[in-house]
């Protein structure tokens, strides 16, 4: 389709993401006006067909559909207080990472300013910009992400979560807070495997059996969790205590950093001193939201 089909829209912010984001756009055949704090990362684009817009001023004044891609809302507010004045009658799609709280603070903001906020959360790397199988958390007014679906598509899939900015946002925290533990715990293994003579690649195998087990264990965990059930009749937490202990000796043994599997087992203790020996180890859940409130 030529591009004078395709919605022009206006991407501020370079980064990898940004960049990726931008190309995509191009790729698509969308007239992309650009706008970095340092001017150079345009330059790729530029090459390819984006406008350089010479202030965020008038990058805002560019288009009416604005996606943003920012390391968080501290550097949106930088960019975009002096250059408010531009902001009515703009939608911004800020794919920024933040926390929800950030996120509906800034949607006030933006309503102040005559401007409409959509919250997003992508769940990918810049490598997956540009597929349709990756996913993007978004929030906000719906009738905003309804107009805008089409060309946040070509992005990556839209998963719309509600009307409340946060929710994209909180969304997002809620998985990334399972990524890093996840990847740490990976990452851990790893340095327990190395310092026993074991290399990343022999274990590679083992470690993709234990994590391809996971979805299995979530299947049958969360409707259970979602009933209060934290039931003993599958695994007790008196038996993860003496697992979680079996793997910090080891840990210490090796010579390895501590500091996790000790964590781990001092949440394991916790639910122990709770009376929770004989429950599931889901009943952690209690624990932790507890510790949380
Ligand atoms: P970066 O942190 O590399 O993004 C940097 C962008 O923010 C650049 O355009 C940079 O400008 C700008 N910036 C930062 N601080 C300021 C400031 N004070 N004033 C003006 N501009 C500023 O992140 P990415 O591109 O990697 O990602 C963008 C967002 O997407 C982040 O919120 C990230 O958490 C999220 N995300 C990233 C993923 C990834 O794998 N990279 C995956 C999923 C989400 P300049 O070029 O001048 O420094």
């Amino acid at each position: 389709m030529s591009k004078r089909f395709k919605q022009s829209l206006t991407v501020i912010g370079l980064g990898p993401m940004g960049q990726a984001m931008a190309a995509a756009f191009l790729d698509a055949g969308h007239p992309v006006t650009v706008w970095n704090r340092t001017a150079s990362r345009a330059e790729p684009l530029v090459a390819r067909g984006a406008v350089l817009a010479p202030t965020a001023e008038a990058a805002l004044a560019a288009n009416e559909l604005v996606v943003l891609s920012l390391t968080d809302y501290r550097a949106m507010y930088e960019i975009l207080r002096p250059a408010a004045g531009a902001l009515a009658g703009r939608t911004v799609v800020n794919l920024s990472s933040d926390t929800p709280q950030q996120a509906r603070a800034a949607a006030d903001w933006m309503a102040g300013h005559g401007a409409v906020h959509l919250t997003g959360g992508v769940q990918v790397p810049p490598s997956g910009i540009g597929k349709p199988e990756s996913a993007t958390f978004y929030s906000g007014p719906e009738e905003a992400f309804l107009t805008h679906r089409a060309t946040l598509e070509v992005l990556t899939g839209a998963d719309y979560r509600g009307v409340d900015p946060g929710l994209a946002a909180l969304y997002y925290q809620i998985q990334m807070d399972m990524f890093w533990t996840g990847l740490l715990g990976y990452l851990h293994a790893v340095a327990l495997a190395r310092a026993n003579g074991i290399s990343a690649g022999e274990f590679l195998p083992y470690a993709t059996s234990t994590m391809s087990l996971m979805p299995g264990f979530l299947a049958f965990y969360a409707p259970r969790i979602d009933a209060g059930d934290h039931g003993g009749d599958v695994d007790r937490l008196a038996m993860g205590v003496a697992s979680v202990e079996h793997v910090l000796h080891t840990v210490e043994a090796s010579g390895v950093d501590r500091a996790l599997p000790a964590a781990v087992l001092e949440l394991f203790r916790r639910g122990m001193a709770a009376g929770r020996g004989a429950d599931s180890v889901t009943s952690l859940i209690e624990v932790i939201g507890k510790a949380a409130a």
